[in-house]
């Protein structure tokens, strides 16, 4: 199973400017000063190895769409943010012309989650296939709206593909392709869901959008079920600690922390931090990111240890 992030900001989509590209150039240049380098590929190398994550990239950029890639010509893939139109761009290129058979997985239709799909490629090709999965019972309805006057100029029966929704009913097991899918309802404004997906012996979690009270035990308990070693977990980490208890609580996110700790209770393998927020910089997220891998060191104890990554558009992972 490979996952493949096309989308991982939180709410609307994120861009660099230019004065912030200026700004890593210039932090870049005063870290290799005094060094020389002979070709693109020494200068190229070194950027890689020595200069700070924050400085080489950027965590993105296109709001959530989360592709699973496992054997056979179907796709695979978790909401349709903006990160969808790249998506699409890959598909087709695959495709070759040949029409794509596409399965869409929806943790719920807040805007930041449906926003690629009227620029998701595929969708106008002839013969493409496209399923839309999920529990809500307004699932059809929202992404026909925002495809439809004032908003937006191309309606949804001019499009190519052959669209299917399918309701999925909360912690009901069904397999799709060769991929085992339970979805469960998450803590958020409007309900969301998060999802359990199996392949080929490998457990991923993809859960955005939820909000966490870790008092709350019974609920606690349901998510460290869902997480039960799972070899990656895709985590709403939108938060600092102190803005999800304070100012932001019950605004329906979670943060690093509460993703470490959920991960330890589950002893999940591979936690990932998703869904940033849209005012925070890269140097803020890489920030949020080394607190979470401190926390997790301090509080390992006996157990192995649990892998933290911050997502980022073009990040892969192999399970
Ligand atoms: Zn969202
Ligand atoms: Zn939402």
């Amino acid at each position: 199973m490979r996952v493949r992030f096309w989308g991982t900001r939180g709410s609307i989509p994120v861009a660099l400017t230019a004065a912030d590209i200026r700004d890593k150039l210039a932090q870049a240049l005063v870290q290799a000063s005094g060094k020389t380098f002979s070709s693109y590929e020494d200068a190229h190398a070194y950027a890689t190895a020595e200069l700070d994550f924050s400085l080489t990239h950027t965590f993105g950029g296109h709001t959530p769409c989360v592709e699973i890639e496992v054997p056979g010509d179907e796709y695979y893939v978790c909401d349709m943010g903006s990160g969808a139109r790249p998506f699409g761009v890959h598909v087709l290129a695959k495709q070759a012309r040949k029409p794509a058979v596409v399965n869409i997985f929806q943790s719920h239709v807040h805007w930041d989650h449906i926003m690629g799909f009227p620029f998701f490629g595929p969708a106008y090709a002839s013969g493409t296939k496209i399923r839309i999965y999920g529990c809500h019972a307004l699932l059809e309805q929202a992404f026909r709206i925002q495809q439809s006057p004032p908003c937006f100029p191309v309606s949804f029966e001019q499009l190519g593909a052959t669209i299917e929704f399918v309701k999925l009913v909360p912690e009901k097991m069904i397999e799709v392709g060769g991929l085992k899918v339970m979805p469960q309802l998450q803590h958020h404004s409007g309900d969301s869901y998060g999802y359990r997906f199996e392949a080929n012996g490998k457990h991923l979690v993809y859960t955005t959008d939820s909000e966490h009270k870790l008092e709350d035990r019974a609920q606690t308990d349901r998510f460290v079920t869902l997480f039960r070693e799972a070899d990656l977990v895709i985590f709403d980490a939108m938060y600092s600690l102190a803005e999800a208890v304070s100012v932001k609580e019950d605004w329906g996110h979670s943060s690093n922390v509460v993703g470490v700790e959920l991960c330890q209770m589950a002893r999940a393998k591979h936690l990932v931090l998703f869904h940033h927020e849209p005012a925070n910089n890269d140097r803020a997220i890489e920030g949020a990111f080394r607190d979470a891998r401190r926390l997790e060191e301090l509080t390992r104890g006996d157990a192995p240890p649990l892998r933290i990554s911050a997502a980022y558009d073009g990040l892969e992972i192999d399970l």
